[in-house]
């Protein structure tokens, strides 16, 4: 058995961040993680060096490797809190690097990558994620989710899973875990829950290409990405260097969160990412006790705010309790409650995605470009 010791012991052979103390000296070193001879680790780093410290990682990966009995290793780099940078969502220090136009590198062996993004956090973006996921592959279609919301990684949670990825023979990739038919990779897998981390530009970058292109998707009809909410830089940053085929925009019907919503659809037109819709969540509520139905939150504020920016409406889940005990459980209701009125609201909703991907909608028409006044 390796042990965290000796992990620190191979690392206090590796210079930290500043050049000077070694990694473990540096309190640099955090997330140490082993499984069965396989070690994940990860390095706080200054975001704005972000590049410059990736033979460190090279180095720290190598050191581990090195140990007797280590059979692969995975070294991250993150960032913390306390080295004060700015808060996520919120672009105060520099923008990230622009890119224009779309990425031009796809994901071998998947077909349609989408993000499921919110213009604010809790409007359901993770639970309409999970279940969509649930729903396409109900439809016949091979899904995986990769769950990117840095800020609050839901899915392990969502999908019920505990455990920690394996690692594909080659040592190198990491293996996606399946839950309800999905193949499930999260940031939550790699970093420690709780572990207060803000991400930026380079190292978005980084963390997103080792979960898109360090894993073992093998051939999907659809890979869901789960962004994170709002729309500040982390997001933009995602949204460039993500090939999406298009976006889903979850909002509740309040209109707070359909001006949200509204950054949420600029955002991606900024990118020129096509929006295939927006899903109405918590759109009414329906009583567990006598069946009645309430409009709590205005119901419909998001299908005529859709109708009204042009793009499509793809559906509305309600607020209801069921979705979110089962949820909390790690039980998606489309697998767990597939006959109930709810299962079907979210089938309904995976089934207008589906024909959107299949219709070959995405790259037709781009998300249309919309100013925010403040
Ligand atoms: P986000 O990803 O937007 O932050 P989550 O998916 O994590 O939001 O949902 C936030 C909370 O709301 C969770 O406790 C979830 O179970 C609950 N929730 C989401 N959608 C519904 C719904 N349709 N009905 C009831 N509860 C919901």
């Amino acid at each position: 058995m390796v042990s965290r010791d000796e992990v620190m012991a191979a690392l206090a052979a590796v210079p930290g961040p500043d050049g000077r103390a070694s990694l473990p000296e540096s309190g640099a070193v955090s997330g140490v993680t082993i499984r069965d001879g396989k070690v994940f680790a990860a390095i706080a780093i200054d975001p704005a060096r972000a590049r410059a410290m990736e033979p460190m990682r090279e180095k720290a990966e190598a050191a581990i490797r090195a140990i007797p009995g280590v059979t692969a290793a995975v070294v991250t780099l993150t960032a913390e809190q306390a080295r004060g940078v700015a808060s996520p969502g919120h672009g105060a220090q520099g923008a990230p690097p622009r890119r224009h136009g779309r990425p031009s590198e796809p994901l071998p062996g998947v077909k349609h990558i989408i993000a499921v993004a919110s213009g604010k956090g809790g409007v359901g973006k993770s639970t309409i994620a999970c279940n969509l996921a649930v729903g396409l592959t109900r439809l016949g279609l091979k899904v995986g989710v990769l769950d990117a919301d840095l800020f609050g990684p839901s899915m392990p949670r969502l999908f019920g899973i505990n455990a920690k990825p394996g690692l594909a023979p080659d040592g190198q990739k990491l293996l996606p875990i399946e839950s309800f038919g999905v193949k499930v990779m999260s940031i939550g897998f790699l970093i420690e829950e709780g572990a207060p981390v803000v991400w930026r530009g380079p190292m978005v970058i980084s963390a997103l290409n080792q979960l898109l292109r360090e894993v073992v998707w093998g051939e999907l009809d659809a890979l869901i990405v789960d962004m994170p909410p709002g729309t500040g830089d982390v997001q933009l940053t995602m949204a460039q260097n993500v090939p999406l085929a298009g976006a889903v925009i979850v909002s509740t019907p309040q209109d707070l969160a359909l001006i949200d919503a509204r950054r949420g659809i600029a955002m991606f037109g900024k990118v020129e990412v096509p929006i295939l819709g927006v899903v109405e969540n918590m759109s009414y509520f329906v009583c567990p006790h006598c069946g009645g139905r309430t409009d709590v939150f205005s119901h419909g504020g998001a299908r005529r705010e859709a109708e009204k920016l042009g793009v499509p409406f793809l559906g509305e889940a309600p607020l209801d309790i069921a979705i979110r005990a089962n949820s909390d459980d790690g039980r998606p209701v489309v697998a767990t409650m597939p006959e109930s009125a709810q299962a079907n609201a979210m089938i309904e909703i995976a089934r207008r995605v589906a024909d959107t991907l299949a219709a070959g909608a995405p790259g037709a028409k781009p998300a249309p470009r919309i100013r925010i006044l403040d």
